[in-house]
This record gives C-alpha cells, sequence and structure tokens, in this order.
C-alpha cells in the first residue's frame, strides 16, 4: 500500500463537506486515515468517542477508510502511519491563507509529506461543523448537513 493520506481535523461534527471531501479522494489513495486531532488547547464541543463513532458509522462500508485519534504532530502521526501525503479541503480564500501557512511548515519539518488540497464543490462551501453546532445547541435540525444516517446528539 503505497498512497496513504491522513485527513486531520477536529470532526467536531463530521459534515456533508468533510464526507465529500473523502469520498472524492478515494479514488487518488489506496487509503485514507481519518484522523481527529485531540488539542490540548481547543475544548471540543461533541465527546471524542462520539466523534469517531459517527466517523466509523459512515465510513463502515468502506474497507479503504480508517479512523484513529491522535495527539502528536500531524507529520509525526503520517510517519507513524506511513502516510505521504495530508489531505485538506479548500472552501474559501481564509481556508487557502491558513492552510498555506501550516502547509508550508510541515513540509520544512518532513520534505517528503505532501500537501494535497481539493476544492470544496460550491454547494458545500458555506458548511463548517462550527455552524452546525451552533444550529444543534438551539434546537435546529441539522440532519441535512451530516452525513446521511448520523444522528447527531450529546
Ligand atoms: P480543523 O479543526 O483542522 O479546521 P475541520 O474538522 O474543521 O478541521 O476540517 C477538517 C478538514 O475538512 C479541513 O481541511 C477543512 O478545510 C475541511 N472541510 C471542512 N468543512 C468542509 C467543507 N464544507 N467542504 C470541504 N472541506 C471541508
Amino acid at each position: 500500500m503505497n498512497n496513504i493520506a491522513v485527513f486531520p481535523g477536529s470532526f467536531d461534527p463530521i459534515t456533508t463537506g468533510h464526507e465529500s471531501i473523502i469520498k472524492r479522494a478515494l479514488p487518488l489513495f489506496d487509503k485514507i486515515i481519518v484522523a481527529i486531532g485531540k488539542n490540548q488547547n481547543k475544548k471540543s464541543f461533541f465527546p471524542l468517542e462520539k466523534r469517531k463513532q459517527w466517523i466509523e458509522q459512515v465510513f463502515a462500508p468502506y474497507k479503504r477508510v480508517e479512523v484513529v485519534v491522535y495527539e502528536c504532530l500531524t507529520v509525526d502521526l503520517c510517519k507513524k502511519m506511513k502516510a505521504r501525503y495530508i489531505l485538506r479541503g479548500l472552501r474559501t480564500s481564509a481556508d487557502f491563507e491558513f492552510e498555506r501557512s501550516i502547509g508550508q511548515i510541515n513540509k520544512q519539518m518532513h520534505r517528503s509529506i505532501e500537501t494535497v488540497f481539493l476544492l470544496t464543490t460550491p454547494e458545500l462551501t458555506a458548511l463548517n461543523s462550527s455552524i452546525v453546532r451552533d444550529i444543534y445547541r438551539n434546537g435546529g435540525d441539522v440532519s441535512r448537513f451530516v452525513p446521511k444516517g448520523v444522528d447527531i446528539k450529546m
């Protein structure tokens, strides 16, 4: 298995935007490791176990998708998993500026790891986990913004 990609994020919670990037990237890689970052400085809203379960549920039929939790640098996770690629989605120019610095610093740390970006499909550009959390907090219906079958509940 040569082309392994790590798709890092908080997935708090997984949205149809994340799902779309993973499914579109599947033909490009032998395996995609969805990596949920445990960030000491950023408190998550949904419990880690739930975030992991939801992603596992969505990709249960996809044997080439694996879900892990990590606490180290993304490039160190890549080395550990023998992944040569980091996969990220690009929604806006703000995403680009943010991703550019991380991608370039990652490249300085590990020359052999490439970051690969997929542009969001237009209809998913406005979607992010923080909007989904806001709708949920205020009692709205989030089902259309998260993958089919995922029941978002604390
Ligand atoms: P982070 O905490 O690193 O921002 P997220 O969980 O928000 O992580 O996102 C993980 C990845 O998914 C990022 O590359 C982000 O750009 C991408 N992503 C998030 N929402 C969307 C979307 N609606 N369409 C495409 N990509 C998205």
